[in-house]
């Protein structure tokens, strides 16, 4: 059976404005305007990739609609859902809230689109039209907590079509593994003493948010043992994160038994990225993208569904995109991979002790998951 694609024009037009990459400009401290690290050129470009590369013609397109208010507060408090409409209605927009979040005007229904389409994916492909899929979305999702938007994100994207996969689609267990290079510690906060979502983030370590993502973080309550994390330390590459995902990710998922895997896919952990210091290539993500979707075959019926996080470096990100999306396909185009002999030296980086060592204690914590019966 074929993979979902989900992309929408809109999903481009979510303005994050002038900028000083990060911070709002303020010539009085000396912070020059220029463009938001955030904004569309990365995303339209990995759409351009895909589509330049004919594998668009392999790929089931799949029109996003915007997340219904009930599908919004299965996750978001109200009030949250009404500060960001009223940041997005006026009239240059404004802040989700932590600064470093822009609001461009009407990216609250871009934001519901992004929320919406990843939902009408999964939908898609309980119902069996597609096997599997990946929702190029924008704005991200998976900093957003319950009551605040975080770090680009104003609505957590991939929550959103969890709950709605448990709630009406009969899918009540769902592995959620966020392999975005930032801890998606919105995600984890919302289903932190819940033990039907399995968390599990590979993520620089002390990188964003700060103090987000320790080994010690492990679920609450009934969720304990849910929430899984990997701090990977700054410079882990494809030895380390194969290595994880050997060592953590796929031990954990088939003794969760997940009904549907979904992917926080993030780009960022590039070697080229400008906001973080991994060194993974587009190998890497071809090579995770396999191992996930065996694991989907062997537990779910194929059933891994992705949506499109952080990845900010406008050249490379969309060949590591292109490679994830080709193995999620199960095909191959007729692009080669022209940066392979560039990142060569990278790639042959070896795993090292202290990059094992946070591996080895994670997964230490896996028996702390009940095996499903
Ligand atoms: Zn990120």
């Amino acid at each position: 059976m074929p993979t979902g694609y989900v992309f929408h024009p809109h999903y481009l037009w979510h303005d994050t404005g002038t900028s000083d990459g990060l911070l709002p400009p303020d010539p009085s401290a000396g912070i020059p305007p220029g463009t938001h690290v955030g904004n569309a050129d990365t995303t339209r470009r990995i759409h351009d990739l895909i589509h330049a590369s004919g594998l668009l013609r392999d790929l089931v397109a799949i029109e996003p609609r915007e997340a219904t208010m009930t599908e919004l507060l299965r996750v978001h408090t109200s009030d949250h859902v009404q500060h960001i409409k009223q940041q997005s209605d006026q009239p240059r927009g404004g802040d989700a809230g932590d600064g470093y979040s822009p609001v461009g005007r009407g990216s609250y229904r871009i934001a519901r689109l992004a929320a919406g389409g990843l939902t009408e994916l999964v939908t898609r492909v309980a119902e069996g039209e597609v096997t599997n899929g990946y929702a190029l979305t924008r704005p991200p999702g998976h900093h957003a907590t319950a009551d605040h938007a975080m770090g680009f994100c104003l609505f957590n994207t991939i929550a959103v079509a969890a709950r709605h996969a448990q709630t009406t689609l009969g899918l009540p267990r769902i592995a959620i593994v966020d392999v975005d290079v930032h801890h998606g510690n919105g995600t984890q906060a919302i289903f932190y003493a819940d033990p039907t979502v399995l968390t599990i983030s590979l993520h620089q370590a002390n990188c964003f948010p700060p103090d987000s993502g320790a080994l010690r973080e492990n679920g609450a309550g009934a969720g304990a043992g849910y929430a899984l994390n990997v701090p990977l330390p700054a410079g882990t590459g494809h030895a380390g994160y194969l290595h994880a995902m050997h060592q953590v990710v796929l031990p954990a998922l088939d003794r969760f038994a997940p009904d549907l895997i979904l992917l926080a896919a993030g780009f960022d952990a590039n070697v080229f990225d400008p906001l973080a210091r991994q060194m993974l290539t587009a190998d890497t993500y071809r090579q995770m993208t396999r191992l996930l979707v065996d694991a989907a075959g062997r537990l779910c019926h194929g059933r891994l569904v992705a949506a499109h996080e952080g990845g900010y470096n406008p050249w490379y990100v969309p060949h590591c995109a292109l490679a994830f999306l080709e193995e999620l396909a199960g095909t191959t185009t007729h692009l080669p991979d022209l940066y392979a002999a560039v990142v060569a030296g990278y790639a042959a980086e070896p795993l090292l002790p202290h990059q094992r060592t946070p591996i080895e204690v994670a997964a230490q914590l896996i028996d702390r998951i009940k095996p499903a019966t």
